[in-house]
């Protein structure tokens, strides 16, 4: 069932530019889920844009400085850790969706991430190329003495990073938490299918397509967006612990 998305913030509304960073389309093809991801991204480049604004006016000088590395520090915790709280929210809301899809009771299966290892990483890129970025930039300028320094630009491309890096991965967690409850329902020796959507299907899909069915320990994530599906060969053999906690 579809369901209504909110408008997300355009690019224009953040910066005052006309191209969008985040693209309607990269929503579509997936479920209600996405506007959880929606919501974190909302609330992500929002902070992404206060900081911003604190610092649009300020000069070459301050971003070659030690303040602006300090800050930008202290930028990046931040960061991290709201985008923990919110992950955390995004994977309890997967696990009770699962839960339900599938009758289980609650702490049945457990989601386990390392969400740590994945915020860090990719924040960390953001805001160190943020950076580098910045700081080249105004070394730059402070060597030539000439020209209007805008960090405008600059901070462009650490929206579009930052809103590229939760897609990824909320997408990833997504993925992974379809496969961790498919093999507690069918058993971690059920055969699965490789589907392709046929939309936009890439080579390396239509290969693992062809291959003979496999258990899902055995199959790779599917790629970012990728809307291949697994699905069991025998839909209704469900595992015995599965039977066992829907009471069958
Ligand atoms: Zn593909």
């Amino acid at each position: 069932m579809q369901k209504s998305v909110p408008n997300v913030p355009t690019h224009e509304e953040f910066f005052g530019l006309d191209d969008n960073v985040i693209d309607e389309e990269d929503f579509e093809a997936n479920d209600e889920k996405d506007e959880k991801i929606k919501e974190m991204l909302v609330i992500m480049l929002a902070l992404l844009q206060e900081f911003y604004i604190y610092h649009m006016y300020d000069d070459e000088y301050y971003f070659a400085s030690e303040q602006f590395q300090e800050d930008i520090e202290k930028f990046n915790v931040d960061l991290k850790s709201n985008l923990e709280v919110l992950f955390n929210e995004y994977v309890e809301g997967l696990s009770n969706d699962y839960n339900l899809k599938w009758s289980i009771p609650i702490g049945v299966v457990a989601l386990q991430f390392d969400l740590d290892e994945l915020i860090n990483n990719g924040i960390d890129s953001v805001t160190a190329t943020l950076y580098a970025d910045l700081k080249d930039k105004a070394d730059f300028y402070k060597e030539v003495e000439s020209g209007v320094f805008s960090p405008h630009s600059n901070f462009r491309r650490a929206l579009k990073k930052l809103s590229n890096q939760i897609k990824v991965k909320g997408d990833y967690l997504n993925k992974k938490a379809d496969r961790t409850y498919k093999e507690f329902v069918y058993g971690q020796e059920a055969l699965f299918y490789w589907i392709c959507s046929g939309i936009n299907t890439c080579a390396w899909c239509y290969e693992i397509e062809a291959m003979s069915p496999l258990p899902l320990s055995m199959l790779p994530i599917d790629h970012i967006n990728g809307r291949c599906k697994q699905e069991p060969v025998f839909p209704d053999e469900y595992s015995e612990e599965y039977l066992k906690v829907r009471g069958d």
